[in-house]
């Protein structure tokens, strides 16, 4: 549960007020144990100096002391900076402002303020006897509060509240900006951040757009991918990867992966394009569909190449780039999960033709809705994406060149991205932080395996996923997190082949045992940049009980 201070509390603390003082104290410590935030209401500034102020100045006379107006005011205004310091601010909206004709302008504000959190939490600390009288479920005094006991902290899976605490001030004053100027369409974030964006990755073309889905649907248009066209792609990854692949009318034919990265196979790729080329299944396993009408008379040919870097570690582009290239096929890299990651000092999203990815709330770098971007080095692909991007416009907003999208991202969006794209860096290597100190912490596992980071490479560890002896031994550890309020996910239960949606391809369930396997045995566990170590810490404790216990 979190707290809004009331002006008395604080007021308890920096003036001090002998016999409130403590037990103010402590309620604002316990709150910051138990995982909760502490906020101050911005519209209460004047009003805490003008108390504290008097206050000082009351104490000070009391033990015969007389500084002048300005040295009070100048001490005012020390402690308050350095009370608020490590506070969340409160900022004050429209609809608390007209309060005049309230009983209590000052309480009724804060009571509004409220409103805008889910119900139970936070509450008021304050010592106000009515306001604690009238609204028992949204006032709570510091002693009140020693005493509640905090229903039991869960740890979450992904943390966006302590990331949204570090960068609050610049959020809030680049959404409300936005409000002022009104181009909620390609409004000036929009290009801000796609140089942001391109800077850090090094990517000559940066074109946001409206998920990580449409960004590989804008690179399979650009490629002209279409009926009759196969693209390669690994069966162990979420479904968008390869649903675009089919919304085009394409085939996506499987490789397998490799059980040490997750990521598609570089060894299985050259089958792969030989036995569509020679419509050959024994060398690899084909989808055994009739597309209708297309497949009977014309055979698939291969285009290009999806490529993954699932969980945040990219795939070996050294190998797949070239075989590509030997065979004449595109490479488009999946980079949903891997935005900051690197390859041979390259970063992640630039590491093939064309670069995907995702801003989902729960990726590495996350909007608060969805979006997406892609990037390319190549002139004529990034200028066909923009164009796609929007309806196929020409040079003209009503002159249509070819068939497009409505895929543009939300300005909003990009708001919420530059302000998190500061801190990003930095959270990228807390996450690193955080992977060293999980594996560490399992290495004495012997039931389970922490990923591994081959040399050359850096993940962005979108997850951490760790790999089980075998599907018993992940229920185990499953069931025992879950047990202590600890999550922890399956990503993915079921590889692609497998799906009812692709059916109609006609695999058989054998097709790809490495994905089958990794599928049966891994899961994830709660990864952010926020992790501290004594959560860490509690996880793995759990999972080596379990390990004891075999
Ligand atoms: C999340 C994800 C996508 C889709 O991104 P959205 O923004 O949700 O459309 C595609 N591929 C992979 C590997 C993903 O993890």
């Amino acid at each position: 549960m979190d707290l809004l201070l009331d002006v008395d509390v604080i007021v308890d603390i920096c003036a001090p007020r002998q016999e409130f003082e403590e037990s103010s104290r402590d309620a604002i410590t316990f709150c910051e144990l138990n995982a909760g935030r502490v906020w101050i209401y911005a519209g209460s500034v004047q009003t805490l100096e003008y108390v504290l102020f008097y206050e000082l100045k009351q104490n000070y006379a009391r033990s015969d002391r007389y500084p002048t107006d300005r040295q009070i005011k100048h001490r005012t205004s020390q402690l308050l900076a350095e009370f608020c310091r490590d506070k969340q601010w409160l900022a004050a909206l429209a609809g608390e402002g007209n309060v005049f004709m309230k009983a209590d302008p000052e309480n009724e504000q804060l009571l509004t303020a409220l409103n805008r959190f889910p119900d139970r939490s936070i509450k008021i600390l304050t010592r106000d006897k009515p306001l604690l009288e009238r609204y028992p479920n949204k006032a709570i005094s510091p002693e009140q509060y020693l005493n509640f006991i905090d229903s039991q902290t869960n740890v979450p899976f992904i943390d966006l509240k302590k990331q949204q605490d570090a960068i609050r001030p610049a959020l809030e004053h680049n959404i409300h900006s936005l409000l002022h100027h009104g181009q909620y369409i390609m409004g000036p974030e929009i290009n801000e951040l796609e140089t942001g964006l391109g800077e850090y990755l090094g990517a000559k073309h940066t074109i946001t757009c409206s998920s990580g889905t449409d960004a590989l649907l804008l690179a399979l248009m650009a490629y002209g991918i279409g009926p009759g066209d196969a693209v390669l792609t690994s069966p162990f990854t979420f479904f968008a990867t390869a649903e675009v692949i089919t919304l085009l009318g394409a085939t996506p034919v499987f490789v397998d992966i490799d059980p040490d990265s997750f990521n598609i196979d570089p060894e299985k790729l050259e089958p792969a394009v030989q036995a569509v080329q020679g419509k050959d299944s024994s060398c690899h396993p084909l989808p055994a569909f009739c597309w209708p009408a297309i497949t009977d008379h014309r055979p698939l040919t291969p285009k290009g190449i999806i490529a993954v870097d699932l969980f945040g570690l990219p795939c070996d582009y050294g190998r797949i780039n070239k075989i590509a290239q030997k065979h004449g096929l595109f490479v488009i890299e999946d980079a949903a999960q891997s935005l900051g990651a690197e390859y041979q000092g390259r970063k992640a999203g630039a590491l093939a033709d064309i670069g995907c990815s995702s801003f989902f709330p729960a990726k590495p770098l996350g909007c608060y809705g969805d979006g997406g971007a892609v990037f390319t080095d190549d002139d004529r692909l990034a200028e066909s994406m923009r164009s796609i991007r929007v309806h196929g416009q020409g040079d003209d907003k009503y002159d249509n060149d070819r068939i497009g999208l409505n895929a543009r991202m939300d300005s909003i969006q990009a708001a919420v991205l530059l302000a998190k794209l500061d801190l990003f860096p930095q959270e990228i290597e807390l996450r690193q932080q955080a992977a060293q100190r999980y594996a560490e912490l399992l290495a004495p596992c012997s039931m389970l395996s922490a990923p591994c980071v081959p040399q050359g490479y850096k993940s962005a560890f979108a997850q951490y996923s760790v790999l089980a002896r075998d599907s018993t031994a992940r229920q185990r550890h499953q069931t025992r997190l879950k047990e202590q309020g600890i999550p922890s996910v399956v990503y993915y239960p079921k590889p692609l082949h497998r799906q009812s949606a692709f059916a109609f391809l006609g695999y058989n369930d054998s097709d790809f045992p490495v994905s089958d396997n990794i599928a049966s045995r891994i899961f994830s566990l709660p990864m952010h940049a926020y992790l501290s170590r004594e959560t860490q810490e509690t996880i793995c404790q759990c999972l080596l009980a379990v390990d004891s216990n075999f």
